[in-house]
């Protein structure tokens, strides 16, 4: 490289951070500026549903009326998931399913820090005696074509805050699904199961592990279940999920 186009490279970068320095910070949502970073604007801070007690302590969903801790929902009674209890940080609804798709799909990775940072209030118990975060996977030509998983960079963002280790390789999408948009409870669990596998290699390694399933949005749940059906078959000792957002009946319409 000459010295006049290193010059020029130069200049180009340092006009880049003054600009950066000099523009206020932008709603992570709907780009308006507010006060400061990684922060809503206060119309879409109103529209944030985050998922407070109290709810069902397995399944995560919200109650209307507080009947007591550790009540869990008729729905959990009466189809027992595979995982031991989820959490989200907020509804999938408004500026958190703007988030979510702006995450997936508009190459704003630097979103899932602030996106981690509110799950991690939102799954505080599970995390504090987890032994490793696995991101659910996506099946690979999935993961080419959009050339990241949404779940590992949440799951990475939320183990940075709480240093703790996190496994891409262990969980394998094995087999496509077709997605999840569209179709019923029953139509969603036929479709996920057998699609995930242990990666044979690290058996021995997850065996009576505490894990934490990470993933971007809960819908029905069939996906986590299958996961944690997996890693409990391979022998983990518990199985826990943490997302970001989750579909409340009523109070969003299904993705
Ligand atoms: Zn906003």
């Amino acid at each position: 490289m000459d010295s006049a186009k290193r010059m020029t490279d130069f200049l180009m970068r340092a006009s880049t951070a003054v600009v950066d320095a000099i523009l206020p910070p932008l709603c992570l949502s709907c780009r308006r500026p507010v006060a400061r970073d990684g922060g809503l604007c206060p119309a879409c801070w109103k529209e944030l549903r985050f998922i407070d007690r109290p709810f069902c302590d397995v399944l995560g969903t919200p109650f209307a009326y507080d009947i007591g801790s550790g009540a869990v929902s008729a729905e959990a009674i009466a189809n027992p998931p595979a995982f031991y209890r989820a959490r989200a940080a907020c509804v999938h609804r408004g500026p958190a399913r703007d988030l979510v798709h702006r995450l997936k799909y508009s190459d704003r990775a630097d979103l899932a820090r602030w996106m981690a940072g509110w799950m991690v209030r939102a799954g505080s118990d599970l995390l504090a005696d987890a032994d490793v975060l696995i991101p659910v996977p996506l099946y690979r030509t999935r993961l080419w074509s959009r050339r990241f998983n949404q779940a590992a960079l949440l799951a990475h963002a939320v183990g940075r805050r709480q240093s703790l280790r996190v496994e891409t390789g262990w969980l394998e999408r094995v087999r496509a699904t077709r997605s999840q948009v569209g179709l019923n409870a029953d139509q969603r669990e036929r479709n996920v199961r057998g699609a995930f596998r242990i990666r044979k290699s690290v058996q021995p390694d997850l065996r009576a592990r505490k894990i934490v399933l990470v993933d971007d949005v809960l819908t029905t749940g069939s996906t986590v279940d299958a996961c944690a059906r997996s890693l409990r078959r391979a022998g983990a000792d518990r199985v826990d999920v943490l997302v970001f957002a989750r579909v409340v009946p009523g109070q969003d319409i299904a993705i």
